[in-house]
């Protein structure tokens, strides 16, 4: 258990979810997940997917950056979890998901990119999404070399403006103007978990707790694996992740 305080829903949220769930019934939500190492490129891939969708792109670490950027006792708490690459406790990261999938704003659905990251966060989105009476579309597995993970960790450079919050590399994807976010102009940074204890520390956590994932997905038949090299285009994985969605979402 953790020692901050998470609220529990106020009344108008209460009633915005209620509404939610009517308007679901008629136009049901598409729920995605992105899976992929840290640095696999699950950020870009998102951007380039939920617009074609109509859907939001939600990612868990921003969510949690953006609370560390307000100051909240919920920022205070995950900050140093997360400098060292180590997993806020899950009532937290769900409880962040929740809220933002709650929103209005984002009833069209979303793709998940960093969540879920265990098998045990895998069934608490199953229960939150069959709760509203819904379930996933499509989970894509973005496949990276570990040795290209970390040489695109270490050269990510991402939006220091955690309500934008989009990653570049000074190599493969530089911003058209050096230091610069090309969609919002806010300064970018180094984030202080791309460092190299941090970054290994990541990956183990990946392969013990996260690379389980990718057999459970399969199972199901939600999962399609894309190759990504730092070498390969990226144009590709966007074109077959957009074409798995189009098919699932025929399925559904
Ligand atoms: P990301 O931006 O996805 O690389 O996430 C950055 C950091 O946020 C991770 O290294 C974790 O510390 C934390 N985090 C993000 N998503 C989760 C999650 N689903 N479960 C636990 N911790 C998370």
């Amino acid at each position: 258990m953790t020692k901050v305080e998470l609220k529990p829903l106020t009344v108008s949220e209460r009633l915005l979810e209620f509404a939610l769930r009517i308007y679901w019934k008629f136009r049901p939500p598409v729920y995605g997940v992105l899976m992929g190492g840290p640095g696999a490129g699950k950020g870009t891939l998102a951007e380039g997917l939920a617009p074609d969708l109509e859907i939001a792109h939600t990612s868990t670490g921003n969510l949690l950056r953006r609370e560390i950027a307000a100051g909240t006792a919920i920022g205070r708490f995950v900050a140093p979890i997360m400098a060292a690459g180590d997993f806020v406790p899950d009532e937290i990261t769900l409880y962040l998901l929740a809220r933002e999938l709650r929103q209005w704003k984002n009833r069209h659905g979303a793709i998940l990119d960093g969540f879920p990251r265990s098998l045990e966060q895998a069934e608490l989105l199953q229960r939150l999404l069959s709760g509203w009476g819904s379930s996933l579309t499509a989970v894509i597995l973005i496949a990276v070399p570990e040795a290209d993970l970390i040489e695109r960790i270490a050269g990510r450079r991402t939006c220091s403006n955690s309500d934008c919050g989009r990653s570049y590399h000074i190599k493969f994807q530089p911003p058209s103007k050096d230091g610069i976010c090309d969609n919002c102009g806010s300064e970018l940074i180094q984030r202080s978990d791309d460092n190299e204890v941090s970054i290994l520390n990541r990956l183990a956590i990946y392969n013990e707790k996260t690379a389980p994932l990718v057999g459970f997905y399969d199972r199901s038949g939600l999962l399609h694996r894309v190759s990504s090299t730092n070498s390969g285009g990226k144009e590709d994985t966007l074109r077959q992740a957009r074409a798995f969605f189009s098919t699932q979402r025929k399925k559904g």
